[in-house]
């Protein structure tokens, strides 16, 4: 694969052209047209300057090679990276703004039991760019631009874990959030992880006014080792004192994912026992009732049964919301699109770049 051009920030493209003996203005058409998610053979820039460039980087690095439309509006896309690789992303509609949910990885090692993504371990990480060039084609393809953009949120919590992949996602972030691009607000972005506890405190010490989301899922050890192998790196106790220590390095308020799992972490003595935990915490829970994924031998709850878990939360005081379902069914959980996808494909997998 050749480098990629989204990768770099406004010096490094700079420098680049600087390099290359062009005008110093190339440089801002050049980030201009990235931002606007065009191909670099697009970009208005002298016809050599494009050879240069293409030569050296990625024509197109993010590509949408399938969009689904659910009942309830949520989007969902299937990309296809410049390697023949595929990651998926969704867009949902809220009141405040459409959120788009990025992938950071190709595949996942962390191994959770309910999660598609991880099914076939880790692929490779995304570069910096191609976790960029998810939100910059989306926001060209339903008509936004720069000024007024039709993403206006981000979550990461697609396929992968953001903080394996930590250089890039930082890199990333700052590419996100600059100002002279896309410059999407930190406050209107949310990192989820399951818990990687040494990247939560280096997260914390790098200034950035994130949402950080922790998935939790179970309140202790044991129970949560039995679904998400990370347990056994890393204890609840030292999850709670690293989030503990985010809050007081950026004041903001974290949020505990917590997914419903039939026979597993749903029971009146579970809500106690999460409501004990998050007792007197600047946190949030976001519960979601499990995504059943076909791989799986993990089930959901009942809606009934969320709304008892919820209750139970809300009696104790606990901030607490259950989310809406979206998109389930166009294969909504992280890593469904691409697993279906991987299995419809097996005998042509790799520089498949048939349908968009
Ligand atoms: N690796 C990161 C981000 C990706 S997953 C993390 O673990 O947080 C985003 C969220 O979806 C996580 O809370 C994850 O536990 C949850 N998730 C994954 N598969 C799911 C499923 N089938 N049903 C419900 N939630 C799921």
């Amino acid at each position: 694969m050749k480098e990629i051009l989204q990768d770099l920030n406004t010096e490094e493209i700079r420098e680049l052209v600087r390099n290359a003996g062009e005008k110093p203005f190339r440089a801002d058409q050049i980030r201009l047209g990235l931002m606007q998610g065009k191909r670099i053979s697009e970009l208005p820039v002298s016809p050599s300057l494009r050879a240069l460039l293409c030569e050296r980087f990625e024509d197109e690095p993010v590509r949408i090679l399938k969009k689904y439309v659910s009942a309830d509006g949520t989007q969902k896309y299937l990309f296809a990276l410049a390697d023949g690789n595929v990651v998926e992303g969704v867009l949902m509609a809220y009141k405040y703004g459409n959120t788009q949910c990025v992938s950071t990885q190709v595949g996942c090692r962390m191994g959770c039991k309910f999660c598609a993504s991880t099914l076939n371990g880790l692929i490779r990480n995304l570069t910096a760019g191609e976790i960029l060039s998810q939100i910059l084609v989306v926001n060209r393809e339903q008509g936004g631009t720069l000024k007024d953009r039709a993403v206006t949120n981000v979550v990461l919590m697609g396929s992968g874990e953001p903080l394996d992949n930590y250089d890039n996602v930082l890199r990333f972030l700052r590419n996100l959030t600059a100002e002279d691009g896309i410059c999407i607000s930190a406050r209107n972005v949310s990192l989820s992880t399951c818990g990687l506890v040494p990247a939560m405190y280096r997260l914390a010490d790098e200034g950035i006014p994130l949402n950080l989301t922790i998935s939790l899922h179970a309140t202790n050890d044991e129970d949560r080792a039995r679904v998400m192998p990370v347990a056994n790196a890393y204890s609840v106790a030292d999850i709670m004192k690293a989030c503990a220590y985010y809050f007081s390095k950026t004041g903001r308020r974290y949020i505990f994912e917590y997914s419903l799992i039939e026979g597993e972490n749903c029971d009146e003595a579970h809500a106690l026992a999460l409501a004990a935990l998050m007792k007197g915490k600047p946190c949030h829970v976001n519960l979601i009732r499990l995504n059943e994924v076909k791989e799986r031998t993990l089930r959901s709850v009942s809606e009934k049964q969320a709304y008892r878990f919820l209750g139970i939360l809300e009696k104790n005081g606990i901030s607490a919301t259950l989310r809406r379902q979206m998109g389930a069914d166009i294969g909504g959980a992280c890593g469904q699109l691409r697993a279906s996808y991987l299995s419809e494909n097996k005998e042509n997998q790799g520089g498949n770049q048939d349908e968009s």
